[in-house]
């Protein structure tokens, strides 16, 4: 098969920052879309990825699941877009497309596994997959989503991932006029879940461990933030929410919000990945039939969903724009909580 090389950054090891490489991608296939990446955001997996924390990176690795792009090419077969047309990509490019969650838009639970945007099997090379911090980047159309004319292609960016894996649990537990969400960590999840939870009619909490953050809060949608590590503060808020959102990327203690959730009340874990600690009480889970439960990013229906309500309700993510070559800096800011809230890389800067 005929590759293209391809300008990238990524990095090749877990220590080593990342740089300007060349990576090599496919040609374009009856049903592939070639897309010039515009602007791609910057999520706390790309620096799970990059740093080898969850273990299983293979390098050189390409971060980058958010994706905003111009279509430059179609293969024979493509019917969802053509050449000139807007295009987003988020975390996933390829799945079985035959088994049970695929065949009811679950593609991300996909029974023999999902292909990543980066740190995937790439189904035709047989190399890893490279993601958006990239020129361009080639993907099966129905990987492809379409982007509402009337939001800003920057700040659309990180819909592709926050928006979805925020979007999804919201959608799933069926949140709407009347029910009380609260979100955990105002990030770049965060901020978009509070975004959405307001536009589907919620009520809306902020948790957060960093003072400072409250005006930005209420300005994004929140009816109120509860700082996390005042008791009294939490205390007030006890047996209150039908859902929590809870987007903490590192080992915390869920006991105090479990005690915030009400009867029947979902805490969805869509942050940290291991083993909690200190241990989950099962005491009020069974006493308030509580349940803890956790969520992946959402299916490529879902995420047109998500995309058009975005488009209707002209909600977008508060973003900085930075070049490529500042993402180490933009890395060591995000492990500080100091984003507002989603970086994205202007991938003009990746270019001569
Ligand atoms: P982010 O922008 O860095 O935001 C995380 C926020 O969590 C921080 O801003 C901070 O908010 C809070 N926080 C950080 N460390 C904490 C700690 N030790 N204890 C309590 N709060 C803490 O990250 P993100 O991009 O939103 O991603 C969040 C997590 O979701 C990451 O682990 C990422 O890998 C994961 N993720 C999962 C999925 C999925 O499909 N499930 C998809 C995308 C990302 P405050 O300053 O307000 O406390
Ligand atoms: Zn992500």
């Amino acid at each position: 098969m005929e590759l293209k090389n391809i300008k990238a950054f990524g990095t090749a090891a877990a220590e080593a920052p990342l740089k300007e490489m060349t990576i090599q991608r496919r040609a374009v296939m009856p049903h592939d879309i070639e897309i010039e990446i515009l602007y791609c955001g910057i999520c706390h997996s790309d620096l799970h990825t990059a740093r080898n924390d969850w273990g299983g990176t293979i390098y050189p690795a390409v971060p980058g699941h958010e994706i905003i792009g111009k279509v430059t090419k179609t293969g024979a077969e493509v019917t969802k877009l053509k050449v000139g047309d807007y295009a987003g990509v988020g975390c996933l490019v390829d799945s079985c497309r035959t088994c049970d969650s695929c065949k009811h838009d679950l593609e991300q639970y996909c029974l023999t596994g999902s292909t990543g945007t980066y740190n995937g099997k790439e189904k035709y090379l047989g190399t890893q997959t490279f993601g958006g911090y990239s020129e361009k980047i080639v993907v099966d159309e129905h990987f492809v989503l379409k982007v509402p004319s009337n939001l800003d292609l920057a700040a659309t960016a990180p819909l592709l991932c926050a928006g979805i894996t925020t979007w999804s649990p919201l959608r799933h537990w069926k949140v709407g006029k009347g029910s009380k969400v609260a979100v955990v960590g105002l990030g770049g999840l965060g901020h978009m879940a509070i975004k959405l939870a307001k536009a589907l009619g919620a009520e809306v909490t902020l948790f957060s461990r960093t003072p400072g953050k409250e005006k930005d809060a209420l300005q994004l949608g929140a009816d109120a933030v509860v700082i996390s590590t005042d008791t009294a503060q939490m205390k007030s808020v006890k047996g209150k929410f039908d859902l929590i959102i809870d987007t903490v990327p590192n080992v915390h203690d869920v006991n105090p919000y479990v005690a915030t959730l009400s009867i029947n009340g979902t805490l969805v874990l869509v942050g940290y990945l291991g083993k909690l600690e200190p241990l989950l009480n099962t005491v009020p889970m069974i006493l308030g039939r509580k349940a803890v439960a956790g969520s992946l990013i959402g299916g490529i229906a879902e995420t047109q969903e998500m995309l058009d309500f975005c488009g209707e309700h002209n909600i977008t993510s508060d973003i900085e724009l930075i070049n490529m070559q500042d993402i180490n800096e933009a890395y060591e800011r995000m492990i500080k909580s100091d984003v507002r809230y989603r970086f994205v890389v202007d991938m003009a800067s990746l270019k001569p």
